[in-house]
């Protein structure tokens, strides 16, 4: 199996950095979240390598909602990265976290009318969706009495090989303005007496195993970024977004484009769009997936073995915790972590406690004969893993633990019952008089 470099396996246990998995469980109890501090860190500096190898003034831009712990963004901000941001609560976060406010740019295509005001009273871009969205950030800015810092959010019209669900860069999506249109827009931002473009910004999709659609989409890009900066826009910054994949699919050996591959593919492109326009604006990226995905593990316990017309494994995390697998038909390598040096020799279906059918974290796995007690470790669950979570069933969501070396620490609590109930009101009428 392709296990990343922070994965081992020892005496028949899974190991993550320098712990043991079936002593974080027994030490937290499961279901658990575990990611690695070291691991995140490695993955942004491979990023900011390869980006600075390519291209001296790069910015990246870590897309806050791939995974929004506090301790998370902590970890990425104090290695120097900024933040995409899609909606009030993460530029809360990021700021939170130490970030400042000219590295994050806010994201979004439906803000409301406080977000836009947020937006210009905490001095952060705003990547404008629509010319809806432009007339009513002006007004913002106007009353605030302050520029508000734009790029326009770009529908490149590439598309991309991933799931339908994580395009968004086809002419189709709901993301963006089509890039036809885009010249006109800028046209109209310049006549705007409160907004400065300063900008450009796209983003294609999400879990792409190929550098060649950022490559198309670079293109489509330093085409427009010409024609505006020939109009008279300053642009500050490109923003081509995120978007690499991982390589999920561990156990077939899959792999993928790494940040030295799609900056080799990309930056060129960018550079000689640049030289054309005789600008040198920084260049920005918004890995989200690529930065976290592969630094935490699920940790879940075998409540019972259910032979049935599958082999169920029920669990004690579903989709609850996890919601990939039932919305995007994500696959997510599984490893039974106390038995991990063993053969597979069963087919198993790994099955959550919810109460919906979909609720299955894994199809039809070959894994070492199971019982009741034993320790699951589902991979590659640091992005769009505890972010997606929900108290669904009424089940409190699980801790999650960080680790920095040999230390171990919570970075959430987990929940209990009374956090179910914790921002319920009774309605006056249902208050027992006695
Ligand atoms: C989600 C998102 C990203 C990050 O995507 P990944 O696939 O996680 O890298 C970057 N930019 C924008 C605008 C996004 O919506």
């Amino acid at each position: 199996m392709n296990l990343p470099q922070h994965l081992t396996i020892r005496d028949d246990h899974l190991w993550i950095g320098e712990h043991d998995t079936i002593d974080l469980a027994r030490t937290w109890g499961t279901p658990l979240y575990v990611t690695d501090q070291d691991r995140i860190a490695a993955s942004y500096t491979a990023w900011r390598d390869a980006l600075s190898a390519e291209y001296s003034r790069v910015r990246i831009l870590y897309a806050a909602k791939a995974n929004g712990n506090l301790a998370v963004l902590r970890i990425l901000a104090g290695l120097g990265a900024g933040a995409d941001v899609f909606s009030s609560g993460e530029l809360h976060l990021a700021l939170s976290a130490g970030m400042q406010p000219g590295t994050l740019l806010f994201n979004g295509s439906s803000k409301s009318r406080s977000d836009l005001a947020l937006a210009v009273e905490k001095g952060v871009p705003v990547s404008v969706d629509s010319l809806d969205e432009l007339r009513q950030l002006d007004t913002a800015a106007a009353a605030a009495g302050k520029i508000a810092r734009i790029a326009f959010r770009v529908n490149p019209a590439v598309d991309v090989p991933t799931h339908p669900k994580i395009a968004t860069g086809l002419a189709t999506s709901k993301f963006g303005i089509a890039h036809h249109l885009i010249p006109s827009a800028y046209q109209e931002a310049l006549a705007c007496s409160h907004v400065e473009p300063v900008g450009i910004h796209c983003h294609i999709g999400s879990q792409i195993l190929a550098v060649e659609p950022f490559a198309r989409a670079c293109e489509v890009m330093m085409r427009i970024v010409g024609e505006i900066a020939r109009m008279g826009v300053r642009l500050e910054f490109v923003d081509l977004g995120g978007g690499l994949g991982i390589p999920y699919h561990r156990g077939e050996g899959e792999t993928s484009p790494t940040p030295s591959d799609y900056a080799r593919a990309v930056v060129p492109l960018f550079r000689d769009g640049i030289r054309e326009a005789g600008i040198s604006p920084e260049l920005w990226i918004e890995p989200g997936r690529s930065l976290v995905a592969d630094s935490s593990i699920l940790l879940t316990g075998v409540n019972s073995i259910k032979p049935a017309h599958r082999n169920f494994v029920n669990v004690d995390a579903g989709f609850n915790l996890l919601i990939r697998p039932a919305m995007y038909d994500s696959w997510h390598e599984i490893i039974a972590a106390n038995k991990a040096g063993k053969a597979g020799t069963t087919m198993y279906t790994i099955a959550g406690p919810i109460c919906e059918t979909g609720d299955i974290l894994a199809h039809d796995r070959m894994l070492p004969e199971l019982s009741a007690g034993d320790l699951i470790a589902v991979l590659d669950t640091g992005a769009y893993g505890f972010a997606m979570s929900s108290q669904y069933n009424s089940r409190p969501r699980c801790p999650e633990v960080l680790l920095n070396g040999s230390e171990a620490a919570l970075m959430r609590r987990g929940e209990d019952v009374g956090d179910l109930t914790r921002t319920m009101e009774i309605p006056p009428w249902q208050e027992s008089g006695d």
